[in-house]
């Protein structure tokens, strides 16, 4: 796939990520801006895919673009090199996992951040595994999975659904291990 660069990001979302980053990168594209909790979710998990320091500050540039050079340096750009180890105590932060993303804060009104699985309405759930070209009897043991509480196996079968042809997987529990397997069933 060669590096991951400011330019190549949208399309490598699109095509290998888990529901929990399309859900924050739709919203990022939709509304050319991202609340904090989601910038961390997501800025994190793309620095665990390999962007590196310059690309992010390229990418969110670019990402938000109703800001003004000088807001997004003032508010935005500390915090993407601060998740790169660049400033503050200089430490190098890892991407979240599964767990934590399901254990934290559930998302208000305007946030995109958690998990789909975990944190949307069964409504909106539905709606959304729909659009991504699920079967009737595919969305029902999805949503089944969901009323047991076992929303890591949910995103679990919809990695098996969503590529059909790959061997079974074992429970995911990390957005960057869904990534990596995509990835690498694509190859
Ligand atoms: Fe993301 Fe993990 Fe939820 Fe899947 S189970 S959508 S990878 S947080």
């Amino acid at each position: 796939d060669g590096d991951l660069t400011a330019a190549n990001v949208d399309g490598a979302v699109e095509q290998h990520a888990p529901l929990c980053m399309r859900t924050l990168h739709d919203a990022l594209v939709q509304d050319k801006h991202l609340k904090h909790s989601g910038r961390m979710q997501f800025g994190l998990f793309l620095k665990a895919i390999g962007l590196s320091v310059d690309q992010a500050l390229l990418y969110w540039r670019m990402a938000f673009s109703k800001k003004t050079d000088d807001e997004f340096q003032k508010n935005y750009a500390y915090n993407i090199r601060h998740n790169y180890g660049l400033e503050g105590r200089r430490v190098s932060y890892g991407a979240y996992s599964c767990s934590k993303i399901i254990k934290g804060d559930a998302p208000s009104a305007g946030d995109h951040h958690g998990c789909p699985f975990r944190h949307f309405s069964s409504g909106n759930l539905e709606a959304r595994l729909y659009k991504d070209k699920l079967l009737p009897n595919q969305v029902r043991d999805i949503m089944n999975l969901i009323q047991g509480s076992h929303y890591q196996l949910a995103c679990t079968k919809y990695f098996e659904f969503t590529h059909p042809g790959h061997d079974r997987i074992d429970t995911i529990q990390h957005p960057n291990a869904y990534y990596e397997l995509s990835v690498a069933s694509a190859a």
